[in-house]
């Protein structure tokens, strides 16, 4: 059998991590960008009765089921306080479908993308596939990994289309402030740049509240399109759920796209998206309170580690700590964040994503959306192997 090979080293760890384990070996995983809980019983029970439903046994329309997009734009105007209707969104084949569709329908004749450097490689590639081109922005732990108008202005060129901003981001943890959006749009503006907001994270932000650029900036609402889904939320990576959010030539010119491609997205995971969205907001919350006594005993354990640097993420899911004092030391000839990911793997027993991955070498991203009892272990195995490495 022939293997694809994927120019994603995220999966590729995740692929090593599933190989140890088929030895025997014991392996933890924090490497993977999603939950480690399964799918909520509601959305799994919802799931198996939209499965015996006849009606969802054919074709459906291209934008999606009116129910989910109109539950979509509920939820939209609870979270920012603007007005949507179901046919201003979109459903799409999870969040990552739905960033490629909107760079393809402003920027797929090779129009630039500004991205956030360190960043989600998957923007790049969203991008890449749509036939635009990625253009990197500068962000540093000094100012905390945001993108600001001074590095959006030092990277702009006449050929700018859009820029990507995730907030929280990944696998930084970053949390843009409603002033730093609105100033961000303003430069948007006037550059005639469009703003694409992926806010897959916004359940998690544990300092404060997420802001929300649709909220912070109304007056760039035609300049901007909102992506999202249910993926990290619900824990619902595999089922594929997302959508895209935006003014009617957008949505139009996406929603052709999925006809003539994909026809649309599957209703049974559509059904599981409307029920994970309507289920009691309260779950949401306490999972994100979960998050966030996680996060803390993460960020706490690493810290105590000499030459680890960790700072505290403002939300998502990640850390990503700086190993740079340690890897120079270079106590056991390991130099380099990617090694040490590495060898943290094949001999410690715990897999995380070297900063490489990212474009920051000398870090690495850790999830802590995992159980407990494993996240325990990790840090555990963890700081005994760091502080002997
Ligand atoms: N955006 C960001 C910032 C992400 O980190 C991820 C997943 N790692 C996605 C989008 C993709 O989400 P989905 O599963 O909905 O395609």
């Amino acid at each position: 059998m022939t293997t694809v090979k994927l120019d994603n080293p995220i999966f590729a760890i995740s692929a090593r991590a599933d190989e140890l384990r088929a030895e025997g070996r014991d392996i933890i995983v924090l490497a993977a960008g999603e939950p480690d809980a399964p799918t909520p019983s509601n959305i799994v029970d919802a799931a198996r009765r939209a499965i015996d439903d006849p009606e969802l046994h054919h074709y459906g329309e291209a934008s999606g089921l009116t129910a989910l997009r109109q539950v979509v734009a509920r939820d939209v105007f609870a979270k920012t306080g603007t007005t949507w209707s179901a046919s201003d969104v979109l459903v799409t084949l999870g969040t990552k479908h739905a960033l490629h569709l909107a760079l393809g329908s402003v920027a797929h004749d090779g129009g630039e993308v500004l991205i956030a450097h360190p960043g989600w490689p998957g923007h790049r590639g969203a991008a890449i596939a749509a036939g635009a081109t990625p253009v990197d922005v500068g962000v540093d732990a000094d100012h905390n990994f945001l993108v600001t108008v001074d590095s959006l202005e030092r990277s702009w060129t006449p050929r700018s289309r859009a820029v990507i901003l995730a907030s929280p981001a990944n696998p930084t943890g970053s949390v843009y402030s409603r002033e730093a959006l609105s100033a961000i749009a303003t430069w948007a503006l006037t550059r005639d740049v469009w703003l694409i907001v992926d806010d897959i994270y916004d359940a998690f932000v544990y300092e404060g509240t997420h802001a929300s650029m649709l909220e912070a900036a109304p007056e760039a609402r035609e300049r901007t399109i909102s992506v999202n889904g249910v993926s990290k939320a619900y824990a619902m990576t595999g089922w594929r759920v997302g959508w895209l959010l935006g003014p009617p030539d957008i949505v139009s010119t996406a929603t052709r796209h999925v006809s003539r491609t994909i026809t649309h997205v599957p209703l049974i995971t559509q059904i599981a998206a409307l029920e994970a969205i309507s289920s009691d907001p309260s779950d949401l919350a306490q999972t994100a309170r979960r998050y966030r006594a996680r996060r803390d005993r993460t960020v706490e354990a690493l810290r105590a580690i000499v030459g680890v640097d960790c700072p505290l993420p403002d939300g998502g899911m990640y850390v990503f700590p700086s190993v740079r004092e340690l890897l120079a030391e270079n106590r056991s000839g390991i130099t380099t964040s990617a090694e040490l990911a590495s060898w943290l793997l094949e001999e410690v027993g715990v897999a995380v994503v070297p900063g490489e991955a990212f474009g920051a070498p000398g870090r690495l991203r850790m999830c802590f959306a995992v159980g407990d009892v494993a996240l325990t272990a990790a840090l555990g195995r963890l700081t005994t192997a760091l502080t002997a490495v």
